[in-house]
């Protein structure tokens, strides 16, 4: 029998040891350094930083996102997963165990596609938590639509001059490289002539515009870039996985984003179950606790449902991908979760949030915060209405049109065939009576 719901003892060992070390130790970056786990350490912050990667090096969970056939200490999609359901519920603990986004994306393009000189330049430092990357593919007139990207690069000798403008380029300000989709034929569909380039952030022509905050940050905050590349030029050697490739490895990257976003949204939608069952079972109101309201009972099983149904989704996908290796072949269910997950994040955060009442509201809690992920997490690497639109398609792949005018399941020729298999058993019968 193959289903099997355990965790192995041994990583659930490790589990257990992540929860406690992000509860007590990186929590506290959380509260006391909000916002900072993007920027380069300072001397303020490296002193306590360094230290924790080493605890997480030397408990075995560094780096995770990368399996050792690609040059990483990985267990696989699912074990990080369960890893990821602990991470997610804080921002901090995803630098501090070197498996954040964008960066674990770009890591494994590198590894994937990437050339030895590439990876020892850009991969390795990145897998070291030495420095950020920047994924850089929307443009400010197309995102989810490539066939409108314009970003061009030319070849020049054995260089390439990049021009365009791209949008919503996170971490941009503080990344050592960037990763530039680019269109290299523009007489071929989008994606066949589309490219990619690492480019250092330093390279001139690289001009950061403007820096775009999420809805709650202040206006010096923004972490996602407009981008003017003016005349950038590269090495050849930039090049990424070859001409014309851009939408095969944009595919391995955002495969395992996705995925990823969705194992760090299980641990927001289980916070706020937790939230939401301590406060019912401690605010008084009418007469009784908070707990004993149906409505009350309503919402908690819900969000237990729904929760459950999600995080076993995740699992199994996660599971899928560790059998296949290859995202494309889990495109599915990677798009059904990204297409589900907002809703689930929005609806377990809300509940909870609501029977917080003004506090939940306030910002003297986290659930304001966390309930903004979710209109995130529906545009974030493509949004849900695309992401249904790959689910319907593949699986439409699977059936084919009834063969005449009426449904196979239609009654009566049903009917009139079991008529025909009766008939013939029943000739038979008296056949040999
Ligand atoms: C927090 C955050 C971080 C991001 N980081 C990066 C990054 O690092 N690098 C990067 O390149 N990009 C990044 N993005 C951009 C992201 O990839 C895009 O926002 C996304 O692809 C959607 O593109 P758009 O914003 O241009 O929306 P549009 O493409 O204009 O779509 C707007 C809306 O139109 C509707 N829609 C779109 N297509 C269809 C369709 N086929 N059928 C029906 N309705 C449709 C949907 O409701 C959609 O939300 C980030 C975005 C966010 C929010």
């Amino acid at each position: 029998m193959a289903w099997d719901f355990s965790t192995e003892p041994d990583f659930q060992v490790k589990l257990d040891w992540a929860r406690e070390f992000v509860r007590e130790r990186v929590e506290p970056l959380d509260l006391l350094y909000p916002g900072r786990q993007f920027h380069p350490l300072d001397d303020e912050l490296r002193p306590i930083v360094d230290p924790l990667k080493q605890e997480v090096r030397d408990a075995g969970l560094w780096a995770t996102h990368l399996g050792p056939e690609l040059g990483g200490l990985g267990h696989g999609q699912l074990k990080l997963a369960l890893l990821n359901e602990i991470l997610g519920g804080s921002p901090w603990a995803p630098i501090i165990f070197g498996c954040q986004a964008p960066d674990t994306g770009n890591a494994e393009i590198i590894a994937h596609y990437g050339t030895d000189g590439q990876k020892e330049r850009y991969m390795k430092p990145l897998l070291e938590g030495e420095v950020f990357s920047c994924y850089s593919m929307t443009e400010p007139q197309a995102g989810s639509d490539p066939k409108q990207f314009t970003t061009r690069a030319e070849r020049d000798g054995d260089e390439w001059i990049i021009n365009g403008w791209k949008y919503f380029s996170s971490n941009a300000r503080t990344s050592a490289f960037l990763i530039v989709m680019a269109i290299t034929n523009p007489d071929v569909s989008v994606y066949e002539g589309a490219s990619m380039f690492l480019v250092p952030t330093d390279t001139p022509g690289v001009d950061m515009v403007r820096h775009s905050g999420l809805a709650w940050e202040g206006p010096d905050e923004g972490m996602h870039a407009l981008i003017h590349y003016d005349n950038v030029r590269v090495p050849d050697e930039n090049l990424l996985g070859g001409e014309g490739k851009a939408f095969g490895i944009a595919q391995t990257r955002l495969g395992g984003g996705r995925i990823h976003h969705a194992m760090r949204s299980v641990a927001t939608c289980q916070r706020s179950l937790d939230l939401l069952c301590e406060r019912v079972l401690s605010r008084e109101t009418q007469g009784s606790v908070l707990a004993q309201k149906q409505f009350m009972q309503g919402d908690i099983a819900d969000s237990y449902a729904e929760l459950q149904q999600f995080r076993l989704f995740v699992l199994y996908t996660a599971w899928e991908i560790d059998q296949f290796k290859d995202y494309r072949r889990s495109r599915k269910n990677i798009s059904a979760i990204k297409a589900l997950m907002p809703k689930v994040v929005h609806d377990a955060v809300w509940r909870s949030m609501h029977a917080h009442g003004a506090l939940g509201v306030s910002n003297e809690m986290p659930l304001a915060a966390m309930w903004m992920s979710a209109p995130v997490m529906s545009v974030v690497d493509g949004p849900t209405e695309v992401h249904k639109i790959t689910v319907a398609r593949e699986v439409l792949k699977d059936y084919k049109p009834a063969p005449g005018l009426w449904p196979t399941a239609h009654l009566p020729a049903k009917r009139e065939e079991a008529r025909h298999k009766l008939a013939e058993h029943f000739e038979h019968v008296v056949g040999n009576s």
